[in-house]
């Protein structure tokens, strides 16, 4: 790279598309020296590094699809396609592309993703068979670590709304009637769910500040057994046969991915474990990694005694917090 690295290229107050500029002015650097390229003196003054930055947050992030299960972006670029762009920005978005393409010297593209990431995994299409199912969730329970979680060992659970908050009750598995909406159970088979991650526990109950939310410390009066699924386990094959990225996809989906996993659960309590833990859809909030960032307990283990309550408060809400990036609407 030329000494030109740091060189400011450009300015935010050069981007006439919205979401641009207010990226750009995110990344870039304030001095008062004016832009070569917009003879600004207000904007945040970006270098070659900066652009490409924002080049991967606006144009390669922004344009990601969620598929059924997994993810891919739709845009990549690189110097091979300089002035060859096949993109069709909006009218507000033309001019800045140009800028871009000609201060990195690169081309803008559709790109086709890698089909796995998209979930063309083969243990993960046998889960969506109904008729392959059961043989892959033998291999789950085969191929992950079992886990042994002391007693003693602590749980946050978060009750919305109860009715009588100082009743232990309130906090353990639904009652029957509610049985089925969760990720884990389903009619005749409550599960407890909890976390030791107080972030996550917020995230996972989806609150708001009209909530009335109460936090119950649990504590294990014994021993369990569970399974690990958010361990990442030795694989040879590629990621097209991988078991473990199936799990993950299967984990970071919405609610269509709730009748694999309730099958998964019955059947991992018929072999005789407690529980499950497994990862958080919203792990990259987390700050601690020897935290169980979910665990998911078989039966109602507050009524019939395999934890007990050590503790109730309130908690208070003060602000939900908004982290956004932006993208083009239209490519
Ligand atoms: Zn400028």
């Amino acid at each position: 790279m030329t000494n030109s690295f740091y060189e400011t290229l450009i300015c935010s107050n050069c981007f006439i598309d919205e979401g641009l500029r207010l990226e750009a002015e995110q990344l870039g650097k304030s001095d008062s020296k004016t832009c070569p390229n917009c003879q600004s003196t207000l904007g945040k003054k970006l270098n070659y590094s900066n652009l490409n930055e924002l080049a991967n947050i606006f144009f390669v992030n922004g344009s990601i699809f969620r598929a059924e299960y997994g993810a891919s972006n739709t845009i990549q670029f690189n110097e091979h396609h300089y002035k060859m762009s096949d993109l069709s920005p909006a009218k507000w978005l033309e001019q800045d592309l140009e800028l871009i393409s000609e201060k990195l010297k690169v081309g803008f593209f559709h790109y086709g993703p890698r089909l796995w990431k998209v979930g063309e995994i083969e243990p993960l299409k046998d889960l969506q068979d109904k008729n392959s199912r059961e043989k892959v969730i033998g291999r789950i329970i085969e191929e992950f670590p079992k886990t042994t979680v002391v007693d003693g060992t602590n749980f946050y659970r978060l009750r919305k709304n109860p009715c009588i908050s100082s009743n232990f009750n309130e906090y353990d598995s639904p009652p029957d009637r509610y049985l089925g909406c969760g990720r884990f159970d389903s009619k005749n088979f409550p599960v407890f769910y909890a976390s030791q991650d107080l972030d996550i526990c917020l995230h996972e109950s989806r609150v708001t500040v009209e909530d009335e939310l109460y936090l119950a410390k649990l504590a294990l009066t014994k021993p369990i057994t569970v399974l690990d699924l958010s361990e990442s386990i030795a694989e040879n094959g590629t990621e097209f046969e991988s078991l473990s990225i199936a799990i993950h996809f299967l984990f970071r989906a919405p609610s269509h991915s709730y009748e694999i996993l309730r099958d998964i659960a019955i059947f991992v309590s018929k072999c005789k474990l407690d529980g499950i833990i497994y990862p958080s859809y919203f792990n990259q909030v987390s700050t601690s990694y020897d935290t169980i960032k979910n665990i998911a307990i078989f039966g109602r283990p507050i009524s019939n005694g395999l934890l007990s309550i050590e503790c109730i408060n309130r908690l208070i809400l003060k602000h939900v917090e908004y982290k956004y990036n932006f993208g083009p609407a239209a490519f």
